[in-house]
């Protein structure tokens, strides 16, 4: 086993990974910004190294200094979190190059998933189901008349290099394809730096449901259920729950057993989110991410695992500690993820926090690196920290939410709290009634 860890990230995910850490008797040393030199992952960590400015490019994006503070500290291993350099395979490539152990899947297999098309179509080849398209890239317009009127409208288009949900458009008719083609190319230039983009089937009302899974990379694959993700502004999550309302157990097992054969098979290691939208029954794979999601913690709660001292021990060379018989749900389980920003429009707004009070008691975790007093630098993500509850059911689920929410204090800024109390009291919400579109037509009602 590692005796000392690094960790490329910042924020709550940092502190999870140092959590499992310390629990497994591992020493963790944090990166930080010049900007986040108070920040709790570095006064948490055991040790702490400073590796450029503030802006991500410069120091959580600085693969080299992130390599030198690993040689500097004798970290033989970095866990990336997620986002930064999580998806980066030159990065996993470089870690090992240098004989440090990059805790993840292998640079190849980040490389193949990281490309949506030959994602895709690899997808197709271990028999997963797809959504309809184009056959790989589409190279102009001409062609994405062509694909789109053979398919029928609506269609989006996506870049193959995108993530985070950018770089899609949605075109009804040949008229809007040719603005969409046009600006979904120039804007997958500019965010990517390619402009290679691919025609899809859009779906009119469709659930996104992601089946969590993790390998061995020895041929051991396995599946963790479902989350339902379908809550999401602009293909943004806010809300995720496991199990999914929609999912039963006989739709469970076979789509699990479809992505836990394709892991095994990939020889892929450590864990992965295989994603798709359900819709009429049916389940259309549109990408896999290659690393720890944002809402692992549902899956956490309903099997009881943890999947950061699982990624630590395959990276390790260690065997599993869980077979696919060893996993059964228990309850339900709901994450709701807070951003500093401000309500209508969302606008970030980072800044002073002048009290945190995080709820507490059975069922409830609190995922966040802020603290009373602490300022949330300007130059990342919004969000400051997940909610996750887990009761016997997902009516108690909710109830625990709602419960746990109201004794959430976070003084000095706004923050995305409100959105939750008021998506908790619409009868959808609780009857599990929504798809991915729910919350944009939403919103637009309640907020104008
Ligand atoms: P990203 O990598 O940017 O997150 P994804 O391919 O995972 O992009 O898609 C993000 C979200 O966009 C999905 O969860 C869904 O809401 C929407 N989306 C993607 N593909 C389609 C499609 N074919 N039809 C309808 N909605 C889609």
């Amino acid at each position: 086993m590692f005796e000392k860890i690094l960790i490329a990230n910042r924020g709550e995910i940092a502190l999870r990974v140092i959590r499992a850490c310390r629990e497994m008797g591992i020493k963790s040393v944090a990166v930080h910004s010049t900007a986040d030199a108070d920040a709790m992952h570095v006064r948490m960590a055991d040790e702490s190294v400073c590796i450029g400015p503030a802006p991500s490019s410069d120091s959580y994006l600085n693969k080299a200094a992130i390599i030198s503070a690993c040689e500097i500290t004798g970290a033989q291993a970095v866990h990336p979190g997620y986002g930064f350099l999580s998806e980066n395979a030159a990065f996993a490539q470089a870690l090992e190059d240098h004989g440090i152990t990059f805790i993840g899947p292998k640079a190849e297999h980040i490389r193949i998933m990281g490309d949506k098309i030959t994602a895709k179509e690899t997808a197709k080849d271990l028999g997963i189901p797809v959504v309809p398209g184009s056959d790989g890239g589409v190279p102009d317009f001409e062609t994405a008349k062509r694909v789109a009127e053979d398919m029928g409208f609506p269609v989006i288009i996506k870049a193959t290099a995108g993530g985070g949900g950018r770089g899609m458009k949605v075109a009804r008719n040949a008229e809007e394809l040719e603005i969409a083609f046009r600006t979904a190319r120039s804007e997958a230039k500019a965010a990517f730096g390619n402009d290679e983009v691919y025609i899809e089937k859009y779906l009119q009302k469709p659930r996104h449901i992601e089946i969590q899974v993790f390998g061995d990379g020895k041929g051991k694959g396995v599946h963790l259920g479902e989350r339902d993700c379908s809550l999401q502004r602009r293909h943004q999550k806010v809300f995720e729950e496991a199990p999914g309302p929609a999912i039963t157990q006989k739709m469970r097992d076979e789509i699990g057993m479809v992505c836990a054969n394709a892991i095994a098979k990939l020889g892929y290691i450590g864990a992965g989110t295989i994603e798709f939208l359900y819709e009429d029954g049916k389940f259309y794979f549109i990408e896999m991410n290659t690393r720890l999601q944002v809402e692992h913690p549902v899956t956490e709660f309903i099997f009881g695992v943890d999947l950061v001292r699982e990624q630590i021990r395959v990276a390790a060379g260690l065997p599993m500690s869980f077979g696919q018989g060893d996993l059964e749900i228990n309850g339900h389980a709901i994450e709701v993820r807070i951003n500093a920003e401000r309500l209508p429009n969302f606008a970030p707004c980072p800044g002073k926090v002048r009290t945190f009070h995080a709820p507490g008691g059975l069922g409830v975790r609190m995922d966040s690196a802020i603290y009373g007093g602490y300022s949330i630098p300007p130059y990342y993500d919004s969000l400051i920290g997940k909610l996750i509850v887990h009761g016997r059911d997902r009516p108690e689920a909710l109830a625990r939410l709602k419960r746990a929410l109201s004794e959430l204090i976070i003084d000095g800024i706004d923050t995305s709290v409100p959105l939750f109390h008021m998506l908790l009291a619409e009868p959808d919400i609780q009857n599990g009634d929504y798809n991915i579109h729910w919350l944009e037509k939403w919103l637009a009602e309640q907020l104008g």
